[in-house]
């Protein structure tokens, strides 16, 4: 995956409301720390400082960037996206040059978010990654992050499997303000994921009749599962000839979806 660290990116036309399986907490959380970004100025007087930056935390495929994505827009900011092994090179000091460049890149550029995923890669503890091109790296990241430099205009967000992988430092308030979880999504979660990709989908009645049963029994779906779930029933639809999703062609994508969700397990074990 290569990517460019000194444009941003365009942004899907998405919202908070298209991220499913939200809990209401954190939705409330999230949408409390997009105003005090919008209104920094009536935020201070009451005393909340806006934040510098995000970390949301939790398995692979549950809408980590997807919400980065959607804070982005809710905020009408540039998007700097980029992953945390990018900055991953044998040379000392190439890493922290690219650091440095990304966020002034998005100074130039503000409003601005830099979301980097994967963030373990970059941010992972000390005495853990060693070497010293990495241990520049993170210095540089933390130098970027609170150094006195004005980062107004930019909000952090990082994202990471692995919370438990990361330096302390890092994970100062300050740097990191505020650490979202966003976990599998329950029932009632992956029901709302259901809605948002069945929207402007076709399906047939019994299909359409199934989707509460569908919830229940896609216990360690995530997001992406659900997505993929139903592209692959598109997909079976339309190379059988069909203008809508049919019993059959949900039940075959089950079938392949579960099928991938076993090996993954099998792969992590
Ligand atoms: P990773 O840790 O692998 O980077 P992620 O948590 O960033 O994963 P996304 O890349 O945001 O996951 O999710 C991939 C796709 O799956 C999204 O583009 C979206 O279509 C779908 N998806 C995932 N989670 C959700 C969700 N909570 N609501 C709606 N769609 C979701």
């Amino acid at each position: 995956k290569k990517q460019s660290l000194s444009s941003p990116r365009p942004l899907p036309e998405i919202t908070l409301a298209d991220v499913g399986g939200l809990q209401n907490e954190i939705k409330q959380e999230i949408l409390q720390t997009l105003t005090t970004l919008k209104e920094p100025e009536r935020s201070e007087k009451i005393g909340i400082k806006p934040p510098q930056g995000i970390l949301l935390y939790g398995p692979p495929g549950t809408g980590k960037t997807l919400l980065a994505q959607a804070i982005a827009k809710e905020l009408g900011a540039n998007f700097f996206s980029t992953s945390g092994s990018a900055f991953n090179e044998m040379f000392v000091g190439v890493g922290a040059a690219r650091v440095r460049s990304l966020f002034q890149n998005a100074r130039k550029q503000s409003p601005a978010v830099i979301f980097i995923d994967e963030v373990d890669a970059l941010a992972g503890k000390r005495k853990a990654h060693g070497g010293e091109e990495a241990e520049k790296t993170l210095t540089e990241l933390l130098v970027q992050l609170d150094g006195g430099h004005p980062n107004e205009g930019i909000l952090f967000i990082a994202a990471t499997n692995r919370k438990d992988m990361l330096d302390e430092a890092f994970l100062r308030p300050g740097r990191i303000d505020f650490s979202f979880q966003v976990p599998l999504p329950d029932t009632q979660g992956r029901k709302e994921i259901i809605d948002i990709h069945t929207k402007g989908k076709r399906l047939a009645t019994d299909v359409l009749a199934s989707l509460d049963e569908l919830a229940e029994s896609t216990s360690g779906f995530s997001g992406a599962d659900l997505s993929s779930l139903f592209d692959t029933a598109s997909r079976h639809a339309l190379r059988n000839e069909q203008d809508m999703i049919r019993k059959q062609d949900l039940d075959y994508a089950i079938d392949r979806t579960i099928l991938g969700a076993t090996s993954r397990t099998l792969n992590d074990m």
